[in-house]
């Protein structure tokens, strides 16, 4: 298991704000929420997305068009080992396989 990188001072004023716990279980965001249920973090003037800067400090920066989808399904959580790489298109067929997409609802209704 690699270790938590911190460089630089984002990585300890970011980690203050998170309920780390073991690295199975899902860690808070306790600070300020925006985009919907997803931790916001004021980076440069701008906010970005907590669970994507969870995700920056621990494994390096984030592919161009990639977004960092939860494997925990939970929006709040920042546990990197909970976070992967993917593009919308993976994100919205993982949010099918695990019955969350609009068009599934849809499926099953009309199944009935
Ligand atoms: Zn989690």
């Amino acid at each position: 298991m690699p270790g938590i990188r911190k460089p630089g001072p984002i990585a300890p004023r970011f980690w203050r704000k998170v309920d780390i716990k073991g690295v199975d279980e899902c860690w808070l965001w306790l600070a300020s929420f925006g985009f919907r249920d997803y931790g916001k973090f004021k980076l440069n003037g701008t906010y970005v997305a907590a669970h994507r800067i969870a995700y920056e400090l621990t494994f390096g920066p984030i592919e161009k068009g990639k977004i960092i989808c939860h494997k925990c399904d939970n929006p709040s959580c920042c546990n990197p080992y909970h976070l992967f790489q993917g593009t919308q298109s993976d994100n919205n067929a993982d949010k099918y396989r695990k019955g969350r997409g609009a068009n599934q609802y849809y499926r099953q209704e009309n199944a009935k």
